[in-house]
């Protein structure tokens, strides 16, 4: 029979686990790994809240497996590290994002985009190399090879830095690849939750022009004023959006509810790239004419690779970008899933672990 989660591994570890499909949170004892020689061991501060967390607690995406202890925005300071570890000493500030594994020798690992390995492992719901099951940074420490742990730069703040580790990135790994960061480009920002938010102050530092279209009127005064955007369209406004057609060079789409794409598209100048960022659970329908008649792309991208989540958190610290955070103790946690699910907050809850998590 297998172990249990609190006998599996040497050492002791608490948190608050999911125990089935309602995706209540409880306290949770389990255990985690010894210090191996790459592993690098911290205390756990702060860790975001992803809407993906609400996905897996839920089982929305049908595979998840409890006891779960979610979270990938995860922030701490090293406890301990192994005797190959080089990157990191113990007291150093550190960020433990999405993924904790990959396969390291594959076309993609090989080219710093473990996040497109086939063999990429997830930071919780997922099984690590050795077999045992992962946990996530609602817990009282977390332990991962010294790879997959990133610098967390003097001057980002751990609270409302952690949601960088997957929002941030999210973001700003497409704004690269599609090149979409030279200054004075056009972009629209499809959405604005935890992602959106993020990719307007982003795109805003690489000297773009950015809109915000969104379907709530009532985010428009936000969007300008608090988070800097420049222009604001209600995407259910025809007079708005026909007079916005043809003027962006790219957009990035957060949204996961199913959406049409062709105002989207007519939004686009020629050769225009609408990039997709949300994962909705049905297909969307795809209007191939406009693509044709101005050579526009449409595409997709996922977190981004180890190295750019470093690039991307020392930009952000360099040109002061953090997310718009609520800080909440762990036993808020319940009562911020049932927000999170009515997209009550702005933008990103991140729980408070260091202060407030107390072993039963
Ligand atoms: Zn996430
Ligand atoms: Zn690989």
């Amino acid at each position: 029979m297998a172990k249990s989660p609190e006998e599996q591994h040497p050492v002791k570890a608490f948190g608050w686990a999911a125990r089935d499909t309602s995706g209540v949170l409880s306290p949770f004892k389990f255990s985690r790994r010894e210090t191996g020689e790459k592993d690098v061991r911290f205390k756990v501060l702060y860790c975001g809240i992803c809407h993906s967390d609400l996905h897996h607690v839920k089982n929305d995406w049908g595979a998840s497996k409890y006891p779960m202890v979610p979270g990938h925005e995860i922030v701490g300071v090293v406890t301990d590290v192994g005797s190959k570890v080089t990157k990191f000493k113990v007291g150093d500030k550190v960020g433990v994002g999405c993924m904790v594994g990959s396969c390291r020798s594959c076309v993609e690992c090989k080219n710093d985009l473990e996040n497109y390995c086939p063999k990429k492992v997830l930071t919780y719901d997922f099984y690590y190399h050795d077999g045992t099951m992962l946990y996530g940074g609602y817990s009282d420490h977390m332990v991962a090879d010294e790879h997959f742990v990133l610098r967390w730069p003097d001057n980002l703040p751990l609270d409302a830095g952690a949601p960088l580790l997957c929002a941030g990135i999210t973001t700003y790994s497409p704004l690269i690849y599609f090149e979409l960061n030279k200054p004075g480009l056009h972009l629209g920002v499809v959405g604005l939750g935890g992602l959106g938010h993020i990719a307007v102050k982003l795109a805003k530092a690489f000297g773009a022009k950015v809109t915000v279209i969104s379907t709530s009127p009532s985010k428009g005064k936000e969007a300008i004023e608090n988070l800097g955007a420049d222009a604001f369209l209600v995407s259910r406004d025809p007079d708005q959006m026909k007079a916005a057609m043809g003027t962006m060079d790219g957009i990035l789409d957060t949204v996961s509810a199913v959406h049409p794409l062709l105002p989207l598209l007519s939004l686009l100048k020629n050769h225009g790239k609408l990039v997709m960022l949300g994962a909705p659970a049905k297909p969307l329908e795809l209007p191939v004419m406009p693509l044709l008649m101005g050579r526009k792309i449409v595409g997709g991208s996922n977190i981004g690779g180890l190295k750019e989540t470093q690039e991307m958190l020392d930009f952000c610290a360099k040109h002061n970008i953090k997310a718009d955070v609520e800080v909440i103790p762990i036993d808020y946690v319940n009562t911020a899933m049932e927000r999170l699910e009515k997209a009550d907050v702005k933008y990103r809850f991140v729980i408070e672990v260091g202060n407030t998590l107390k072993a039963a």
